[in-house]
């Protein structure tokens, strides 16, 4: 079976492929000569990862399976939520994003968060959503250098170091991304 993985993250789709079994052959978006950019414009991760993985099936008529990730900040509400990529603004990047979350919680007590991943399949006709929670604290300023985007200002609970200072294999065992694609791996696994 064909399946595309809506991403251009060679890295990504190698390591789940590597979880899956042979029968399963996962394509990139480069690989089915999808160069647009799909506007993220819902206003929850499950529609965005939804409107992604619809997009690739209606546009290309591939199975296929999208993402979308957001930190959730309790005291916030659950913001940067959805918008955790532009929290900042237009001109975001990592380091905007984080000083902002950072600025709003000063003082604070309240630093309860978690990371949530939203997996949207669409496979013969049928829509599935799998969902994986990671729960953590912000720390008070960034601790770390690995990882990427809020990683130098998450701490896992349990654990005493930010995801930034944890070992890409270290961290995908307890991610909300890791506890997600294995939720997808074990349905797809159970196909077979
Ligand atoms: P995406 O849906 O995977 O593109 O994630 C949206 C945004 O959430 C990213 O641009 C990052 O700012 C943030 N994010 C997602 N996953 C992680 C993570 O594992 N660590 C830190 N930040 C993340």
């Amino acid at each position: 079976m064909k399946l595309v993985f809506a991403t251009n993250n060679q890295n990504k789709l190698m390591e789940v492929q590597k979880m899956l079994p042979s029968t399963i052959q996962l394509l990139s978006l480069k690989d089915i000569e999808c160069f647009n950019e799909i506007d993220e414009t819902e206003t929850t991760l499950e529609g965005n990862a939804s409107l992604k993985a619809n997009h690739i099936t209606t546009t290309f008529s591939y199975d296929c399976f999208a993402d979308d990730t957001g930190l959730e900040v309790d005291c916030l509400n659950g913001k940067p939520g959805v918008y955790s990529a532009r929290y900042a603004g237009k001109e975001n990047n990592s380091e905007k994003n984080m000083n902002k979350l950072l600025h709003e919680l000063k003082n604070s007590n309240e630093r309860a968060a978690q990371f949530r991943t939203v997996i949207a399949l669409n496979l013969k006709g049928k829509q599935y959503l799998f969902e994986g929670i990671c729960k953590g604290e912000i720390l008070e300023k960034k601790q770390g250098e690995k990882g990427f985007g809020y990683d130098p200002i998450f701490k896992p609970d349990g654990f005493e170091k930010s995801f930034a200072e944890m070992t890409a294999k270290e961290k995908n065992s307890i991610s909300h991304r890791g506890i997600a694609i294995q939720k997808l791996v074990n349905f797809l696994t159970t196909l077979e």
